[in-house]
């Protein structure tokens, strides 16, 4: 049998924090528990907020905290064509369209939506609503696209969702928010119709991750539960695309001492400035909650 595959797969749009190295320590742990391999994999399809100093300083954290992982590492910014080979094939089964309606145009289209059925309209995982597929006539949409206007490559979930033969689960070995375990019910639905590409970032998080956890074989995938929910469009999109599901583990998220959660602009949970501070990775480990395993204690400065 194979060995089982871990990754960490940070975006490079800012400082590593402690709930990163919460899902970096446990990812690591858990490939040395299964006598897995650990990879790190760059997410940097926005190559608008990603910067070469950001990567730098990951390199930088994790090494400190103690860990290796195999090279040469992926960075998603060099692999936008495997992403685009996934779309056509969406594409070509029918489940994508272009929407070039606004931020304001979609929100006042819902407004109106409202108003009518004088009931509140459906609303996302993370609170946003859903995007109606009809905000624009075919005239606007044919002018628009004339012009090159920009626009977001959407999946339109009814279509996707009929291409499936029946619920979707996947294997959580974490726990969700709610303290869901072992076989989770998937539920694309929940998002409507979501940006699968942009006319600016020619990907987006969700196609990038299922293709690159498949192209790397990734068995394992341990992250934050703020993550939890997108797992749902991760499962329709391997079922659509013929791809294997990994085993899922979600983890709790750290908060600051206000009890909000933490963010890559708060420098003062980086792990970097933590690091300045003078304090090592075995306080780290225990910081993020994680039992330290030092071997030799009486040599850790406290
Ligand atoms: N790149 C994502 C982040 O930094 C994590 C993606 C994942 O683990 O699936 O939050």
């Amino acid at each position: 049998m194979s060995r089982p595959v871990f990754r960490f797969a940070p975006s490079p749009n800012g400082p590593l924090h402690l709930g990163h190295a919460l899902a970096a320590l446990t990812a690591y742990r858990a490939a040395e528990t299964a006598g897995g391999r650990f990879l790190l994999r760059i997410e940097d399809i926005d190559t608008t907020r990603c910067r070469a100093e950001y990567e730098a300083a990951i390199h930088d954290d994790l090494a400190w905290l103690g860990l290796d992982w195999e090279k040469p590492v992926r960075k998603q910014s060099e692999h936008f064509d495997d992403y685009r080979q996934a779309l056509d094939r969406l594409q070509a089964m029918g489940l994508l369209y272009t929407c070039y309606a606004s931020r304001s145009e979609i929100a006042a289209d819902i407004a109106a939506r409202e108003v009518v059925s004088g009931q509140s309209w459906p609303r996302d995982p993370d609170g946003a609503a859903h995007v109606p597929k009809d905000v624009l006539d075919a005239r606007e949409v044919a002018k628009r696209a004339a012009a090159g206007a920009p626009f977001s490559l959407r999946l339109d979930m009814a279509a996707a969702l009929e291409r499936v033969p029946g619920p979707l689960h996947w294997l959580e070995s974490g726990t969700g928010p709610e303290g869901e375990t072992g076989e989770v019910r998937a539920d694309p639905a929940a998002w409507g119709n979501v940006v699968l590409a942009r006319k600016d970032i020619p990907t987006s998080y969700h196609i990038a991750v299922v293709i690159d956890d498949e192209l790397q074989e990734i068995t394992h995938v341990v992250r934050g539960h703020d993550l939890y929910h997108a797992t749902s469009v991760h499962r329709l999109l391997q079922e659509l695309l013929d791809l294997p599901a990994p085993i899922y583990r979600h983890h709790r998220l750290l908060n600051d001492p206000a009890g909000r959660k933490l963010s890559k602009s708060d420098g003062d949970t980086g792990l970097g400035a933590l690091r300045r501070r003078g304090l090592t990775a075995a306080e780290i480990v225990d910081l993020v909650g994680l039992v330290s395993d030092r071997e030799t204690p009486a040599t850790a400065p406290r």
